[in-house]
């Protein structure tokens, strides 16, 4: 029997109980798709009055291999003063069956490309551009096609400000950029490496809070996704489908988020994916201690990753 440990996070007072003895695996399959009567993502259902944000490539009407709607049933809105802000949801591909992983890399770059051109056009107007997706029923997402969303907030979120707030404590104090550091220490150790090319490395965080997570990072500093380039934003699109690729393989559901600057002198951009497990309440515990138990060791979920 291994002996369960507690795990710091690399930079922030977050701390997690890794206990390899708890239940794990199977996890229930997900939702089949194609369930839903009508599915107003799909090219034929989208409605005439809908408000139309983004549309890949542009001018094709009904044509469309990627659509970014108003979310009109969203608490905020341009309009209110009381909660002013944004939310739309990206629909990554006409086809209803086909999920992220399923798309080819080029699809994939596509979609990044179209966070690109939300992020900049709302990040003029908003204190924070908060760019997620929800894949799943135990992640939070009421349909099956393949979606992202963004919102548009008038503040900047506490767990970003807090990171950002550990982000230079630990610049200040080791003189280097902890993700850097991340990139260049764990790069050197493999153990926990998930995958890697020559801009992007990804890894299972030492202090793993959800089982089988993984922090994507270019291995250049970057401050904020709008900067990626071309072969950078490629490479991104490669670990997202083998990575989101093998949760959909386990019947893991995911969130997955960005975590940007703007307006700020430093930071570095990188991305949280995080799986909800069927089987994984968060009780007083969690609630309480934002302490979660994470019953897969990241180094097996890497190495599990990468097979
Ligand atoms: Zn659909
Ligand atoms: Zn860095
Ligand atoms: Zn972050």
């Amino acid at each position: 029997m291994k002996k369960p440990e507690i795990r710091k996070n690399y930079f922030q007072d977050i701390y997690v109980l890794a206990d390899p003895n708890r239940n794990k695996r199977p996890y229930s399959p997900p939702e089949i798709s194609g369930k839903e009567p009508k599915c107003i993502f799909c090219p034929n259902n989208i409605q005439d009055d809908e408000i139309v944000l983004y549309r890949y490539p542009e001018n094709t009407e009904e044509n469309w291999k990627i659509i970014s709607l108003l979310n009109r049933y969203s608490p905020l809105s341009p309009d209110n003063t009381e909660a002013l802000g944004s939310a739309e949801v990206l629909v990554e591909t006409n086809k209803h069956t086909k999920q992220l992983n399923e798309l080819s890399i080029t699809e994939i770059v596509d979609v990044l490309n179209a966070y690109k051109d939300r992020q900049l056009s709302l990040e003029k107007n908003n204190k924070y551009v908060l760019i997620f997706k929800n894949r799943g029923k135990m992640a939070g997402a009421s349909r099956t096609h393949s979606h992202s969303q963004i919102y548009g907030l008038p503040f900047v979120p506490q767990v970003l400000k807090n990171e950002k707030r550990d982000y230079f404590k630990y610049l200040k104090e080791k003189g280097a950029c902890p993700f850097c550091d991340i990139v260049k220490i764990e790069g050197k150790i493999k153990e926990r490496t998930i995958w890697e090319d020559e801009h992007v490395y990804v890894i299972a965080p030492y202090a793993s809070e959800f089982e089988y997570e993984a922090w994507f990072m270019p291995k250049r500093h970057v401050l904020t996704f709008t900067d990626l380039k071309t072969s950078e934003i490629k490479s991104l699109a490669q670990a997202i489908q083998k990575i989101t690729g093998k949760l959909e393989e386990l019947n893991l559901d995911y969130n997955y988020y960005l975590h940007s600057t703007y307006n700020e002198n430093d930071f570095h951009f990188h991305i949280h994916l995080c799986p909800r497990p069927n089987n994984a309440i968060w009780a007083g515990l969690e609630l309480g201690s934002n302490t979660y138990i994470n019953p897969v060791m990241p180094e097996e979920a890497a190495k599990e990753f990468r097979s």
